[in-house]
């Protein structure tokens, strides 16, 4: 059977932007079709029986007015400026790729290493308290940041400025500190080798705050290192041990006992997103033990493991500093892998997470209010 359907023209073109007429239909602006104030949308695609087509459309005054073939017409208005901010239409300028909100706020990530932050540190080193955007957009640029001269009464409220803090065990705040009998590594005086937190918990993707209270502690220097930049190393000179952490789910677990937990969570140390993107790193030495991996994987998994486990400690890649009382280090915990030198003496750090959609949704919402605002 031949098909003689002509194909009618299904889009309309403005400022050399294609705009289908569902997806004008769909996104339609009016109260009727979206909200006023919550901005969620009322219209429902799905109840129409034939496709939207317009009646006629004029761009005048910055505006798009559309009326709709509906009984009775619907009449949409767009801002052109609206328009221009979701379009989606790539092919009108080959190369170059739309940015959607989704990925606004990792676009302008810096990888580095120790050399970057012997080089730029002193740059780093302006983020103050009183300017939240520097600190914020350090967090999305190099992942994490140290803030100064912070007294422990504002600690919390400026924390909650993000967003809630997120309770576990401990309560909002997790001591780090020597205890006669360390519910975890962290209340010991052992050294920690680089590691993410939360490993065994199904949390979502987190803040990690490290506030110190006290140290009179000689060692415990904080070692930082960028995950992404690790893993971008790892993945250009063993790609077939990068492919391993990524598609092998692994059990990560903690038991305590005061509290009768026992955590597991089972997933590949290196998720990725749809383009193949790393979003988040799990991996915590003192949380992976006796897995189980069917009997011939074990042996090529434990080689990609130790692999990955030895770029960590390679120090080209390690910024090592001491946290001083005031002292608050923030990190993005899916990205940034954390450990300590051993230490003797007292030191005491406070630590707290927040969810990293918050950091997120405030980075975002400064982005984009325009669009909300103006409508
Ligand atoms: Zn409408």
């Amino acid at each position: 059977m031949t098909s003689n359907v002509i194909t009618k023209q299904s889009f309309l073109t403005v400022a050399g932007k294609r705009f289908h007429y569902i997806w004008l239909r769909d996104n339609c602006l009016c109260p009727q079709c979206s909200h006023p104030t919550s901005f969620q949308k009322l219209y429902e695609i799905s109840d129409r029986t034939s496709p939207p087509e317009p009646l006629s459309w004029e761009e005048e005054d910055g505006e798009l007015r559309i009326t709709w073939n509906e009984d009775p017409p619907h009449h949409s208005r767009f801002p052109v400026s609206w328009l221009l901010s979701h379009a989606y239409d790539e092919e009108s300028e080959p190369g170059r790729t739309n940015q959607q909100p989704e990925s606004a706020s990792q676009s302008n990530e810096i990888l580095w290493d120790k050399a970057w932050i012997e080089a730029n540190i002193s740059r780093l080193q302006e983020a103050l308290v009183s300017d939240p955007q520097l600190w914020l957009n350090q967090l999305f640029t190099v992942g994490f940041t140290v803030l100064h001269n912070i007294e422990s009464k504002d600690l919390q409220p400026m924390l909650e400025s993000i967003g809630p803090i997120y309770s576990s065990d401990y309560g909002l705040f997790a001591p780090s500190k020597t205890t006669k009998e360390g519910k975890d590594l962290a209340e010991t005086g052992k050294g920690m080798s680089f590691h993410t937190d939360y490993t065994y918990w199904h949390t979502p993707p987190l803040l990690t705050s490290l506030y110190c209270l006290e140290n009179a502690a000689s060692g415990g220097e904080s070692l930082i290192i960028d995950g992404f930049r690790v893993v971008n190393d790892f993945r250009q000179q063993h790609p077939d041990y990068f492919e391993l952490l990524t598609q092998t789910p692994i059990q990560f677990k903690q038991v305590y006992t005061k509290w009768e937990y026992f955590y597991c969570r089972t997933q590949p140390i290196l998720e990725l997103d749809n383009s193949g993107k790393v979003t988040r790193i799990n991996f915590a030495n003192s949380h992976s033990y006796s897995w189980k991996l069917p009997f011939d994987q074990m042996e090529k998994f434990y080689a990609a493991y130790t692999t990955f486990f030895s770029y960590l400690k390679n120090p080209i890649y390690q910024y090592c500093f001491s946290l001083e009382p005031g002292d608050l280090l923030l990190m993005n915990d899916s990205r940034i892998m954390h450990g300590r030198q051993p230490f003797t003496g007292n030191r005491h750090l406070e630590i707290a997470c927040i969810s990293w959609d918050f950091l997120q949704a405030r980075q975002r919402f400064h982005q984009y209010q325009h669009l909300y605002v103006d409508r």
